[in-house]
């Protein structure tokens, strides 16, 4: 029998379909078709496929998809549409979740949390082995706590949380509201000639420190691995939390606490795998 593992982030959709976990077919390619529609096309292709596992760039719960921003829905019951018609199990949780579930399995903790930074910010706990959800899926959602009151409108629709200043969404966003035309790299704005280019910058960073430091005295991990695409292009942030985190964490949270930067290539499409452990 066939499985069938789909990442669907904010631009594309990477699938795998594995046998005996080999993979026998890779694809990549653009996330606005839908999903029930793709794998309708999948199931016509590999009809043995059995088993299909998703990590989706939105939030979902049990089985629902609830909402996503950039993603074209076309099925919201995903999970008991795709039993009805296949009479196959499917597993979905958001990326962030799937992407912890890897990197647990790398670093081979069961106290482990992740802080992922792209155009959000966003964390993800498993504590004693087990991966911490909340009542809807929403525990952790470390980027919409209240930090500071800004002239800017949350993709949330509120105008403080600290995804306004610890994202590449958040550094956009400034960049709009002082008129300047620099993309929103942290390595460029710190040597751009504008005071409040720079200013994006070390508010970043203060503002990076504050929630990492929020969600290490709230979780207590043993690893917190920093993944994403703003980290990837400046590992130089794993630096300034191990140097500075103290001033921004319970110091007895930090005991033991390893700060470590993701090595894994795509963490969501690993983690989606491991999602048929789950389901039984
Ligand atoms: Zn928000």
């Amino acid at each position: 029998m066939k499985k069938l593992f789909i990442d669907i982030g904010g631009t594309h959709l990477r699938s795998e379909v594995c046998s005996d976990n080999e993979i026998i077919k890779e694809s990549v390619s653009s996330n606005d078709t839908g999903l029930l529609f793709y794998i309708d096309q999948q199931m016509k292709l590999h009809p043995s496929i059995d088993f299909i596992g998703i990590s989706y760039a939105g939030q979902v719960d049990k089985g629902v998809i609830i909402s996503a921003p950039n993603i074209n829905i076309d099925k919201y019951e995903i999970t008991s549409e795709v039993k009805q018609r296949y009479g196959i199990a499917l597993e979905i949780d958001n990326d962030l979740n799937c992407a912890l579930r890897a990197e647990a399995a790398y670093w081979k903790s069961s106290n482990i949390a992740a802080l992922y930074i792209g155009t959000g910010i966003g964390a993800a706990v498993i504590d004693q082995g087990i991966l911490i959800k909340g009542n809807a899926n929403m525990a952790f959602e470390i980027g919409h706590i209240p930090y500071r009151e800004t002239p800017l409108v949350c993709g949330c629709g509120r105008n403080n949380c600290v995804e306004l200043y610890a994202s590449g969404s958040g550094m956009a966003k400034w960049l709009r509201h002082y008129g300047s035309r620099l993309e929103p790299v942290l390595s460029q704005l710190k040597i751009g000639s504008d005071r409040n280019e720079r200013l994006i910058v070390s508010e970043f960073e203060e503002a990076l420190l504050h929630a990492a430091g929020v969600l290490v005295t709230l979780a207590n991990p043993e690893i917190l691995v920093l993944g994403g695409g703003v980290i990837e292009q400046n590992p130089y942030l794993a630096t300034l939390l191990r140097e500075k985190l103290r001033h921004y964490a319970l110091s007895p949270a930090l005991q033991g606490l390893r700060i470590e930067i993701s090595v894994l290539e795509n963490a969501p499409l690993m983690g989606a795998k491991l999602l048929e452990r789950h389901h039984g």
